[in-house]
Parts: C-alpha cells; structure tokens; sequence
C-alpha cells in the first residue's frame, strides 16, 4: 500500500520542560519514532528547555537514555545519532531572564516553530508572556499545552485568558491524547465513511452506549496531585468526555476543527447533570500485600475517588432517552479502555426455539489494544436446524489493509505532527474544555455539600458492587472489562 502520509515541512519545535518526565517517556521517544518512520525533515530542530545547566551533548546524552527506556523501537546506532544530532538544548528559567535573547536567536523565524509547554500549568503565563516579550512567538507560532487544563471552570477561564493575551485560539493546541488514537480516528470514519451505520445510530436502534477506562495500576508517585483531582477530574472530565462527544455528536459538515468541536461543544452542552444515585464513587482498600488508595496518596482522611461511575443522558432529539455510562478506576481487574455501543433487542424472533435476546453490540477498543468488532448474529454452521450465534466481525481488517492496519504511531507523535502540519481538529478548544468543566463542577460540588464518601473498593476487581448495580437495576450489564 501506498502511504498518503502528508509530509511536514522544516520547523523548530522547543520543548519547554524538556528534561521532565512527559518530555522523556511520551514526547521525544514519539519524535524519535516519526523520524524512523521518515517524517521527520533532515532540517527539523528539536530544542529541549529547561532549568537545569545542560549543553547540546549533554542534553543529547539524556535523549539517548530515553529513547533506550521508553522508545520502544530496536534502533540503529546511525539513526539515534541522526536523530540526535537535530537536538538541541538551551538553558531557560520561566520565570527569569536567563536563556530567553539566546532561545530568540536560535529560532528561525522563517519556518514553522511550535512551544511545547511540558512544564507545570503554573508556568504557562510566565512562558506566555516571556515567549512575546522576547519577540520569539509571532502570529505564526504555535503553543503545546497539557493537561491538567484547570481544576475547575475558573481556573480553566483563568487558564485561557492568560493564554489568549498572547495567543490567538488558533495558536492553541491543547492535548487529549485519546483523540490522537488510532481507533477514535476510525470511529469518525466509520460512522461518517458509511451508510450502514449512521441511519440507526440514534434513540429508535440504540439501547445504550459505555464508555470504560480500567486501569490496573493505583495514584503511585502522584498520590499528592491525583488526591486533589480524583478520577472525576482527572479522567471524567477530559478523556471520557472527548470520547462521548466523538461517539454522540451529529456529523460535522466538513472534518475540519472548527465544525467538529463545534458539534463536539453542542453534545457537552446538552448533557444533562445525573442524578446522585446515578453516581458511584468509589476508593481502591489496602490489600494483604498492597497499601489501600489512602496511603499511596498520603491522606488517611482522603474522600478523593480513584473509582467513578455514572450513568447519564444527552438531552437532545438523536439521544433522548439513551442512558450513557461511563466508568473509569485505578487498580482494577484489567487495563482496558472501550467503548461500547449496545444496539436494542430485534424484537421478534421468526426462528423456533432460538430464546437468546440478539443484538449487535460495537465495541471499539482503545487499550491494550486498539481495534474495532461489531458482534452479529449468524447461523451456526452444521446441520441440524436453525441455531443462531453472536460472533465478533473484526472491524480492523487487518488482512485487507496490511502492516498500516497494525499502525503503532503513538497517539503524541501523531498529534505533535499534526500541531507542525496546523491540524488542530483533534485538540481541545477552549470553550469545549469550559463546558466540560461547567459540567463537571456541580457534580463535584455536590459530594462536597452532601459529605459523599466513597465506597471502598478490592484492588484487582471491577471496582464497588453498587457500580455493578447501576446497569443490573436497568437490566443491563458492563461489557468494557474482559471477565
Ligand atoms: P516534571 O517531570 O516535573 O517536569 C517538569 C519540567 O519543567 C522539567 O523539565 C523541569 O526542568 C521544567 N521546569 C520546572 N520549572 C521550570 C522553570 N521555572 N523554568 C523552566 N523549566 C522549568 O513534569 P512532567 O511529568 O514532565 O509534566 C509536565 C506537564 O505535563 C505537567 O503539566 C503535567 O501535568 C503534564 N502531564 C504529564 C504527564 C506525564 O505522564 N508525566 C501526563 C499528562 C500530563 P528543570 O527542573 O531542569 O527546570
């Protein structure tokens, strides 16, 4: 197959935090791997930043360490070299004047340049403003931000408006790394690529839709941020949201990013606040051989949940009436992330003795693997009569599409290319992220007003009964976490 990849053009990407955990796990082994897989321009400069007193080789000395950790590539002694010689370091404090007149005359102002703010969201505006102060940005410049964006709809607007006194909206890429996968990506043209899929894609076929996030691993060395976010903040709000916009919103009239966030701001808008006893939170207990959610965070009083369920509902024409449940925990039986698409019962039966409710269930897989399945009922082969059974139709046709059906491109090397190329469809626009903090805060407001406490909860299970009851009083069971 021909790849139609579209090529990038030369550019300075400086990656302010260059030397921290995010830079040396996800970013630079990413950059790594697209420069393996030729897309990265022999004039193409990386330029790491940060505090501490590195020159080029030291900083290359770094990268080289890890790509060997974290790149998860077999690489060629010739290729790191090639690779590493098109990094570069420079010495910058956020908030002093050390290294900004020497980042403004490394940058070459006549190609594309992007920041990447890896650094603590406290840090943004001092970036901000240095980046215009120093004439480094202009009009073309590009600005990388993560996550966390907020902790609650002030902070986010707080966030933004710093941001956008030196940065227009379209500047601005905020990261969702779950939009750059693979499989979210063919969500998008699987439902609007086909005529099969979107006409019953709605209230009248659909029964109800999961979205799962289970992780297996606890808060480790994050205990002091996560106790003050909480899955509801830290997963909820961003990842699950992004996903269900993808999964409910209408079709966009062109795939650009203005008219798919656009669509993407009308489904968070129109989410309606679930009810309490829709919400179940819930607390990972210490096991005989593992401390419990309290100690790893270092709070013995802590009421933060590292374990939510809930059950909501899109108060539009296509969704009225659509339960939409969403789960996501910390130390649970499986890693695991999909989505699920539950299509209703066909209602009547023409064949005898066949008791089974049938119906086809998406299942749209995102971790551990990615991969996409649509369960259909067939005839059992073999003679005999007439027995009918649900079987998986692979939706990734691995076989038709070859090694790119098997594509490993990592979600931030894709959407760091993507930031390059100008493409800010899958990133967050400002006002998507407000709506999804407006409608997170009065949900986290009222567990603080009630006093919730979340349920404890066995490490390695699929988190609190009453999460497992939240579908069984509806007749309805999880399918996201393999048994
Ligand atoms: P980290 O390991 O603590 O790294 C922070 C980086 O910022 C270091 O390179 C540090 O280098 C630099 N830095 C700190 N103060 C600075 C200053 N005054 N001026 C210039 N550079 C400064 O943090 P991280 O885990 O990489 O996270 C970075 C951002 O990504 C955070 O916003 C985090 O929430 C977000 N994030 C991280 C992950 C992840 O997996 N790690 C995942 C999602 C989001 P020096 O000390 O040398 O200055």
């Amino acid at each position: 197959m021909v790849s139609r990849v579209i090529p990038v053009e030369d550019f300075d990407l400086v990656i302010f935090g260059g030397t921290g955990d995010l830079a040396r796990r996800k970013i630079l082994p990413g950059l790594f791997r697209r420069f393996l897989a030729g897309q990265m321009p022999k004039g193409a400069r990386i330029i790491g930043a940060a505090r501490s007193e590195l020159d080029d080789a030291g900083y290359r000395k770094m990268v080289d360490e890890a790509i060997g950790e974290f790149g998860g590539v077999d690489a060629k002694r010739a290729d790191l070299d090639a690779f590493l010689a098109q990094l570069h370091y420079i010495t910058v404090d956020a908030r002093g004047t050390d290294g900004w007149s020497e980042l403004h005359d490394l940058i070459r102002f006549d190609l594309v340049n992007a920041f990447y703010f890896s650094v603590a969201p406290s840090l943004f505006g001092d970036l901000a403003e240095r980046l215009h102060d120093y004439k480094i940005a202009d009009d073309d410049s590009r600005i990388v931000v993560e996550k966390p964006f907020g902790r609650d709809l002030e902070t986010a607007q707080a966030l933004n408006n710093t941001l956008a006194q030196h940065f227009d909206e379209t500047q601005i890429y905020r990261i969702d790394h779950y939009l750059g996968k693979e499989t979210v990506q063919n969500l998008m043209a699987v439902r609007f690529g086909n005529l099969l899929f979107e006409p019953l894609w709605n209230n009248h076929y659909i029964d109800h839709i999961q979205i799962t996030v289970a992780e297996t691993v606890g808060v480790e060395g994050r205990g002091a941020y996560y106790d003050q976010a909480g899955a509801m903040r830290d997963m909820v709000q961003n990842h699950l949201m992004q996903l269900l916009c993808l999964i409910a919103m209408e079709a966009p009239s062109v795939f650009d990013a203005d008219a798919v966030r656009d669509e993407k701001l009308k489904v968070i808008r129109a989410l309606q606040e679930p009810a309490p006893h829709h919400i179940v939170r819930g607390q990972y207990d210490a096991s005989k051989t593992a401390p419990g959610y309290r100690e790893e965070a270092g709070n013995p009083q802590s009421h933060t949940e590292s374990f939510i369920a809930l059950r909501c509902e899109i108060a539009n024409w296509r969704w009225a009436g659509v339960p939409f449940y969403l789960r996501t925990g910390k130390k649970l039986k499986a890693r695991s992330s999909e989505i699920t698409v539950v299509y209703k019962d066909i209602g009547h039966s023409i064949f005898p003795g066949d008791e089974k409710r049938h119906r086809n269930i998406l299942r749209i897989q995102l971790q551990p693997n990615e991969g996409m399945e649509l369960q259909v009922t067939i005839k059992e082969p073999g003679p005999g009569g007439m027995r009918l059974i649900d079987v998986p139709l692979d939706m990734t046709f691995a076989e038709a599409l070859g090694p790119d059906a098997e594509d490993s491109t990592d979600a931030y090397e894709r959407l760091i290319m993507d930031v390059i190329r100008g493409n800010q469809t899958l990133f967050m626009r400002g006002d998507e992220v407000e709506a999804a903090w407006r409608w997170t805060d009065p949900i986290i407001e009222g567990w603080q007003r009630r006093g919730d406490v979340p349920k404890l909860y066995d490490q390695g299970t699929t988190g609190p009964e009453d999460a497992l009851m939240l579908l069984h009083r509806e007749g309805r069971r999880w399918q996201g976490i393999k048994e």
